[in-house]
């Protein structure tokens, strides 16, 4: 009987990823899903959003392999098999996220958006320049990419605290962790940037009783996932002024439907979820690694708790 990994992806390259994967693994037989031949050869599925039934025909899987940081997706199924399950872990990615989180911060703290609509208008609209070091900005979420996000944004100079569930140490970081240290992160968040995974714990828990608490005026950036907000409370904050700008990559739907009020808002900038995204020729290593491990009896590494929902 042959050894074969089968993957499925609407998002993702199938050729570059088992190209990259290829020589890792010259043995395993690669299948694109629905080319499967025959299911019970299949030992790895290397997936993204699979449709509802994917994996019973595959009665001899050992390992989940979840093309992405994010495994909401994934974990929220009802027909997950109770097996190892492993997301991406990329520095790379990493990195990508921590420059889009940067380049927003700073597009906010430098009053970018306000020279874009000064120069639409032909306005010469000077605002003196703030020190990075008196804008205090909150990060959400310390995980790989939150924790890359934070010690960037640190390099340069801001005033960084994070939050987490459990208590983190970083360097130069104000490390916050559980809800009852909520409430006062969230009052001295001049830019607040959201990185935490959706779970059951963090669906909406950015509702408009939180955002109030932000400072008045304060900007907002969600580059984790949409229904972690409250997205009707965020409109009316950043209609009321209490957020005066924002920066969204996610939302409650996406693509963002025609009739959002979102797309018409000066003060927001719209990107379409690619803040950071999964890079074959970098992460093959680490499932490899993985189909190794599973291979020799070793535990899987960045293994996903699916109780936790991350
Ligand atoms: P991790 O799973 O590595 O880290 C999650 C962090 O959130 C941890 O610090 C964790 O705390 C914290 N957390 C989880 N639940 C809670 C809670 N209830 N209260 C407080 N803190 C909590 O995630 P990553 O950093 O790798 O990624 C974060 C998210 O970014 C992904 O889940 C995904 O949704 C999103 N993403 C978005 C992309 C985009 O292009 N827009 C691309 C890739 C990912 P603790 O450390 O104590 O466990």
């Amino acid at each position: 009987m042959s050894e074969a990994l089968v993957f499925y992806s609407k998002a993702d390259s199938a050729d570059e990823w088992i190209s990259a994967l290829r020589p890792h693994l010259p043995d395993l037989e690669m299948r694109v899903a629905p080319d499967v031949g025959d299911p019970l050869d299949v030992h790895y599925a290397v997936v993204w959003k699979p449709p509802q039934g994917f994996f019973v025909p595959f009665t001899n899987l050992k390992l989940v392999v979840n093309l992405g940081a994010g495994v909401d997706a994934l974990v929220s199924r009802t027909d997950l098999p109770d097996l190892p399950v492993t997301r991406l872990s990329d520095p790379h990615m990493s990195r990508m996220m921590a420059s889009f989180v940067l380049m927003s911060v700073l597009r906010h703290a430098r009053d970018i958006p306000a020279f874009e609509k000064a120069q639409r208008e032909k306005r010469w609209n000077y605002v003196h320049p703030r020190m990075a070091g008196d804008i205090k900005v909150g990060v959400l979420g310390l995980g790989e990419l939150g924790s890359a996000a934070v010690l960037e944004l640190s390099l340069q100079g801001f005033d960084v605290r994070g939050w987490s569930r459990t208590q983190k140490r970083l360097p130069g970081i104000d490390c916050r962790a559980g809800m009852d240290a909520l409430p006062q992160f969230l009052s001295e968040c001049e830019i607040l940037v959201v990185m935490l995974p959706l779970t059951r714990d963090t669906h909406h828990l950015i509702n408009a009783e939180r955002l109030a608490l932000l400072p008045q005026g304060a900007k907002f950036i969600n580059v984790a996932r949409g229904p972690i907000v409250d997205e009707p409370a965020l409109i009316a904050a950043l209609q009321s002024g209490h957020i005066s700008e924002a920066t969204l990559d996610v939302f409650e739907h996406e693509p963002l439907p025609q009739d959002s009020p979102l797309w018409g808002m000066e003060n927001v900038l719209i990107t379409p979820h690619l803040a950071s995204v999964a890079i074959p020729r970098t992460a093959a290593a680490q499932v490899a690694q993985n189909i190794h491990r599973v291979r020799s009896g070793e535990p899987v590494l960045n293994r996903v708790d699916p109780g936790r929902g991350y």
